[in-house]
């Protein structure tokens, strides 16, 4: 596709605001973005060209250097890993004869991972220029190697390569109550702005997206903030590990998520939405669309909605760009202001100083969903069910050793041990529950409870079997959090790093004992001194099994006295690759034939 990039400016106003979806669109159109083109969009958007060189180098979907015109990220999350995905990618590898991130001398091919694509109910899964594939094997693995292999374009790849399912297990309230499109807005309307505040703060409801914070006192500040112009954000950019709840809200429910968004900016005075979409979810954005579109033709967004003379409101779509850490809301923000998505100092909160420096209420995907219903029920809706201090249900996105994964919608309070039973999983060792930065679970306590006064969760569970290696998902997750790390403050930027490569060498067999101790110690620095929630959760998976399954790393040492953290045939494993040998004289310590 050749660019056009006046007129592509042009449909995003020349607005510096929009350049993470400008260069997206530079991205889509061309592959990449060239040295050049960063050039032509600073100078064309008027700010530095650092700046969008900076926003280039930043975000992991974007690249100022070719890649294949076809090109396959295989999600590296834990469950894809045991699922297969390593086996499947190296298929695909050997198939084109490429390494690892490597373009193929005809520039046809490019194959790499990416952190969780959001699909652990049905992987192993791979996003191929950006669209998303599940239910890996090698047969479709094959299928798409001659695909590649016959230059034909993705968008001409069977329809059926690209199916995917909701996966809804179980419905709770929130899942299985109807509501008509505009029925929130009108019973909000009818009970004015500060009484709609006041019943989401008696219907108890906290954020789902794992902090808890009070939904009603946000959308209150918010509401009170000095400032001529409100913002409502969702938080779709559900980049945990291990959660794909949001995905399942949007392509079943996503009438109800803008229902709850126009209600929000009903009770705070706001006149503008917007959704930022992880980049991993490019099949939700046309229906995602539509669903804006149909509910501008029926007034429920733009002017005078739902009838109310006077009250302007319509939501804009953005979708980021590969980065996990702008899922923290403040970073959200920076992202949707085109900027790197490095978390904001706070105070100011966001409902002070947010979007564009204006009071904002940045919210959750199911909060917004839960708001919505509240609005049109009263504050019984959740207070019926859940626990005093989590009222309401949760949306539990199961996946791992289970015979059922898929989206399971709970009131709040329900055990582990009630989640593990319903799921289909016989043999569990441990849970991880909300993503390598909530909670590792042992079988010991599975009688916990998923509550914000117990176990909190955003909607991750991950469930491991008797015969899993906990130090290789523990692994797993330090790697995660190394990769997505922003570098800005330099606790999380070294000891993310410091962690992934000691618990590697644990988990190789090549660790110490001072391995062990210095993981506790780089894990507590973390949480003490880094900007942020990335940083502050990072060793969670570390100091949890650290604590839970110290025999397992014991065992794994190579000695308790030695430090050996440097194995010589490992290092020349590359050479070897190179040299397609993997003969016995190829290793040390082998006699030569
Ligand atoms: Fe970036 Fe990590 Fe610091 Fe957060 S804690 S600002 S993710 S480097």
């Amino acid at each position: 596709m050749s660019l056009n990039l006046p007129a592509l400016l042009a449909r995003h106003h020349g607005d510096p605001s929009r350049l993470v979806q400008i260069l997206r669109d530079v991205t889509a159109a061309e592959g990449y973005i060239s040295p050049e083109r960063i050039t032509e969009v600073a100078r064309a958007l008027g700010v530095p060209r650092g700046r969008v060189e900076g926003v280039v180098g930043f975000y992991a979907f974007f690249s100022s250097e070719p890649r294949g015109r076809f090109r396959v990220l295989f999600s590296d999350n834990i469950t894809d890993e045991m699922a297969g995905s390593q086996a499947l990618r190296q298929r695909l590898l050997d198939a084109f004869h490429l390494m690892p991130g490597e373009v193929s001398r005809d520039g046809l091919l490019s194959i790499g991972t990416t952190s969780c694509t959001g699909l652990c109910d049905q992987g192993p899964a791979m996003l191929v220029n950006d669209r998303a594939i599940g239910r890996l094997t090698p047969a479709r693995v094959g299928a798409i190697s001659s695909l590649i292999r016959g230059g034909v374009p993705v968008d001409q790849w069977p329809d059926n390569l690209f199916v995917i399912h909701s996966h809804v297990e179980k419905r709770e309230r929130l899942l299985s109550t109807a509501l008509v499109p505009g029925e929130a807005i009108q019973a909000a309307i009818a009970r004015g702005a500060a009484e709609t505040i006041a019943e989401i703060s008696r219907s108890g409801l906290r954020g789902r997206g794992g902090a808890g914070f009070a939904t009603g006192a946000k959308w209150a500040a918010c509401a009170a903030a000095p400032g001529p112009t409100r913002y409502i954000v969702c938080n779709a950019d559900e980049g945990e590990p291990g959660t794909f709840k949001d995905r399942v809200l949007f392509s079943d429910h996503a009438d109800l998520i803008i229902e709850g968004m126009t209600v929000a900016g009903f009770a705070v005075g706001a006149t503008k939405g917007l959704i930022y979409l992880r980049a991993e979810y490019p099949f939700l954005v046309e229906p995602l669309l539509a669903v804006l579109e149909a509910r501008r033709r029926a007034g429920l967004l733009g002017q005078d909605v739902g009838g109310r003379s006077g009250f302007s409101f319509d939501v804009e779509l953005h979708i980021g760009a590969g980065a996990y850490v702008c899922g923290e809301e403040s970073a959200l923000l920076e992202s949707l202001e085109g900027k790197r998505g490095i978390p904001r100092n706070r105070p100011p909160f966001p409902v002070t100083h947010g979007y564009l420096e204006q009071p904002t209420v940045v919210n959750n995907v199911e909060t917004l969903v839960a708001a919505a219903f509240v609005a049109r029920q009263g504050a019984e809706f959740l207070r019926a069910v859940g626990t005093p201090k989590s009222p309401g249900t949760k949306i539990l996105s199961v996946s791992g050793d289970v015979a059922r994964p898929g989206i399971y919608e709970y009131a709040f309070g329900v055990s582990v041990r009630q989640v593990l039973e319903d799921a289909g999983a016989t043999d569990p060792q441990a849970v991880q529950v909300g993503g390598p930065s909530g909670t590792l679970l042992a079988a010991s306590e599975f009688s916990r409870r998923i509550a914000f006064e117990d176990v909190p969760s955003a909607g991750a569970f991950m469930v491991f079997g008797g015969t899993r290696d906990l130090l290789a998902v523990v692994d797993n997750f330090t790697r995660f959090f190394a990769h997505e790390s922003c570098g800005f403050c330099t606790p999380c930027r070294v000891g993310t790093t410091l962690n992934a490569n000691m618990m590697h060498r644990i988990a190789s067999g090549q660790g110490s004992r001072r391995d062990l101790k210095d993981l506790a110690k780089v894990s507590q620095v973390m949480k003490a001194t880094s900007h942020c929630g990335l940083g502050a959760t990072a060793g969670s998976p570390v100091v949890d099994a650290l604590a839970k399954f110290r025999p397992a790393f014991a065992r794994r040492l190579k000695s308790l006295e030695v430090l050996p953290t440097f194995d010589l045939d490992e290092a020349l494993a590359p050479a070897r690759e190179a040299t397609a040998r993997e003969d016995a004289g190829a290793h040390l310590g082998e006699e030569l034939p």
